[in-house]
C-alpha cells in the first residue's frame, strides 16, 4: 500500500498538474483534495490503475485522452483516440463566430465536427441559433453526440463536408479541417491522435480548398465561412478566397500571436 504522496512520487518527467489529474481521475477526487491528502493511503485496485496510465503518459499519451475529456470554452469534452483534442485556437473561432451574428434565428454549420467542441458551444451560447454538426467519421460523431445529450439546438450527421446538404440554407459555415502536411515535423509530437482531422494533402491545401469550393452554394446571400488554418497558410488561404468570389475577408490571428482563422462573406 502506498500514499498520495508515494504514487505522486513515481512520475518522472511529466508535470505534477498532470500526475495530480491522472490520481484524481481514478480515485474520483479533485485536485484540491489529492493535494490536501498526501498522507492517505491508497488501496491496491486504485494504486495499479493510476500507475498504468501515469506510465502511458510518461509515454507520450496526451493527458486529454487518459482522462477522457479536455476543457473547451466552458464546457469538458468527452474525447478518445478517434477524435482530435480541441485547442485553445479553435476558441479564438468560436468567439470570432459569436460576434458575427446575434442570438436570433441562425442555421449555422460545423464542417468536420469530430468531437462536437465547435457546435456544441456555439448552440450552448447562441440558444436560438440552430446548428449542423456533421464529420466523415462514425466514431468522431458518436463521441460528439455524448458531448451534446444536454444541448437541444444541435443536430448531427455523417457526411463529407459539404455533401447532402440542401444548396442556399446556412447562414453561417465554421470549420476546422485537417490543414497539416504530412511530412510536417510538428505530427511527430501529434503521434495519439487521428491523421484523418489532421493532415491533408496538397501541402495541408486540399481539404481548405474543398470547404472554400464547396461551401458557395450551401449559403445564403451574405453568408459567412470562417475557418481555421494552419499559421504558414494564411496567404494562400486569402488567395483561395479571394478567388472563389468571397468578400470582405479577415484574418485573425490566435491567442499567440500566429495567424489562424480566416472570415468570409460569399455574395
Ligand atoms: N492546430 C492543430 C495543431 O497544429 C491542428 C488542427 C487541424 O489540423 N485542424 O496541432
Amino acid at each position: 500500500m502506498s500514499t498520495v504522496h508515494e504514487l505522486l512520487s513515481k512520475a518522472d518527467n511529466i508535470s505534477l498538474l498532470d500526475s495530480q489529474l491522472i490520481l484524481g481521475s481514478v480515485l474520483g477526487c479533485s485536485r484540491t483534495w489529492i493535494i490536501a491528502h498526501h498522507n492517505d493511503v491508497v488501496c491496491e485496485k486504485i494504486q495499479k490503475n493510476f500507475l498504468s496510465k501515469l506510465k502511458r503518459r510518461m509515454g507520450g499519451e496526451p493527458i486529454a485522452y487518459i482522462l477522457g475529456y479536455r476543457e473547451f470554452w466552458s464546457q469538458n469534452f468527452l474525447v478518445d483516440r478517434n477524435t482530435l483534442i480541441p485547442r485553445p485556437e479553435t476558441e479564438c473561432m468560436v468567439e470570432i463566430a459569436l460576434e458575427q451574428l446575434p442570438n436570433t434565428p441562425t442555421t449555422v454549420l460545423d464542417l468536420g465536427t469530430g468531437c462536437g467542441a465547435i457546435g456544441i458551444t456555439l448552440a450552448t451560447e447562441r440558444g436560438n441559433w440552430h446548428i449542423i454538426a456533421n464529420d466523415i467519421s462514425g466514431s468522431a460523431l458518436k463521441v460528439a453526440q455524448r458531448n451534446a445529450f444536454n444541448t437541444k439546438n444541435i443536430a448531427f450527421f455523417r457526411g463529407n463536408w459539404c455533401e447532402a446538404i440542401r444548396p442556399g440554407s446556412i447562414n453561417l459555415i465554421v470549420c476546422n479541417p485537417p490543414y497539416i502536411e504530412r511530412n510536417d515535423n510538428h505530427l511527430n509530437h501529434l503521434e495519439y491522435e487521428p491523421l484523418s482531422a489532421l493532415v491533408s494533402p496538397d501541402r495541408g491545401l486540399y481539404d481548405l480548398r474543398q470547404v472554400i469550393k464547396e461551401s458557395r452554394s450551401l449559403l445564403v446571400k451574405d453568408g459567412l465561412l470562417i475557418l481555421e488554418h494552419g499559421y504558414l497558410q494564411r496567404d494562400k488561404v486569402y488567395q483561395l478566397l479571394h478567388n472563389h468570389g468571397y468578400i470582405n475577408i479577415e484574418m485573425f490571428d490566435d491567442l499567440s500571436g500566429k495567424p489562424r482563422i480566416a472570415l468570409a462573406r460569399f455574395r
